[in-house]
């Protein structure tokens, strides 16, 4: 059961680790984004990746995630996992 750490709604949908429920993300993205982006920087530094994906501006994926850039191949860019 997640705790919503803004309006401490308790529920199962809330997650532990985002801390957050789904109302006060939509209706106040602003005070939450800081938090929820250090819990993505966290978790992808966790698994080996760089903390923010990397950016290229000369080609782009377009099924990647912010469309990833190319141009210098890193790990983090989807599709070129180890
Ligand atoms: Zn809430």
């Amino acid at each position: 059961m997640g705790i919503c750490r803004k309006c401490k709604t308790k529920d199962s949908l809330i997650s532990d680790r985002i801390g957050f429920c789904s109302g006060c993300i939509r209706e106040d993205f602003s005070s939450v984004e800081e938090q929820i982006r250090q819990v993505h920087r966290e978790s992808r530094v966790r698994f080996g990746l760089p903390p923010e994906p990397p950016q290229s501006p000369t080609m782009r994926c377009q099924d990647a995630a912010l469309e990833a850039g190319l141009k210098n191949v890193h790990l983090g860019n989807v599709h070129l996992l180890k």
